[in-house]
């Protein structure tokens, strides 16, 4: 169920918003605890991108990309903004990714730069959990980055962001992990979004992660990781994810 969070109640929506013929239901206003909320979109694919901001290709020892490289995530991977991140016994090195998740509202195919925004339909905020020792491993990404509950996103789609002057945070267990502002993205949204519309047709609902900055690291069974975006100007929270991390 698709609903419009309106302080502490919600008014249940007919369909997904990006569908032409949404809104809201009427006399369906539904009570609403955090513990309810799922993932707020449900996507054919998830397109992430690597190494989009330099500080953090540096810290794992890569160059900065002369085009935005591209990898999915699969959408099994999804969890909600409470739900569980738990550790797989293939890897011995899981990490948190903050990053900054754009939720396509119109279908898009060969789009401009210039035209890209326009399919865009609001914002959140995703990791992108990675076993990094697989990652280095298997030197393709599809185990490392693919595990049931290894994205976690939500808990609500902003629409009203402007996505150049957020930050990106992340803690575990409290402690500042990761905090960098999407203007330091090497490839700003509309490239991206042009860039991956030239090889697929991305589809309302799809999420694209626009990369993660430094200050990656590893979780461990107990862990709380939360990642965050605030905006750059007033500090406010936009989005906050907090998963509690644990063994199967
Ligand atoms: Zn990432």
């Amino acid at each position: 169920m698709y609903v419009h969070v309106d302080g502490e109640e919600a008014v249940r929506w007919t369909r997904a918003p990006w569908e032409p013929d949404a809104g809201p239901a009427p006399g369906r206003r539904v009570g609403f605890r955090d513990a309810d909320v799922a993932c707020p979109a449900d996507p054919t694919k998830i397109v992430c991108v690597g190494r989009n901001y330099a500080a953090h290709a540096k810290e794992l020892g890569n160059e900065v990309p002369a085009e935005p490289l591209l990898f999915f995530k699969p959408p099994s991977s999804l969890v909600g903004p409470l739900e569980a991140i738990v550790l797989p016994p293939q890897s011995e090195r899981v990490e948190h990714e903050s990053e900054l998740a754009v939720v396509i509202g119109k279908r898009m195919r060969n789009v401009t730069k210039e035209d890209a925004m326009m399919h865009v339909f609001g914002y959140t905020v995703a990791n992108d959990v990675t076993a990094r020792d697989l990652q280095r491993k298997d030197g393709q990404w599809t185990r490392a980055k693919g595990f049931d509950t290894f994205c976690p996103a939500g808990p609500w789609i902003d629409t009203e962001i402007d996505p150049g002057h957020v930050r990106v945070l992340s803690r575990v267990n409290g402690v500042v992990r990761q905090d960098a502002l999407t203007a330091q993205m090497i490839f700003d949204i509309p490239t991206l979004l042009a860039y991956v519309s030239r090889v697929m047709t991305l589809m309302p609902g799809d999420l694209v992660l626009t990369g993660t900055p430094e200050g990656v690291g590893p979780l461990a069974p107990g862990d709380v990781c939360e990642v965050e975006l605030r905006d750059e100007t007033t500090d406010r929270s936009l989005c906050l994810l907090s998963s509690p991390v644990r063994l199967p």
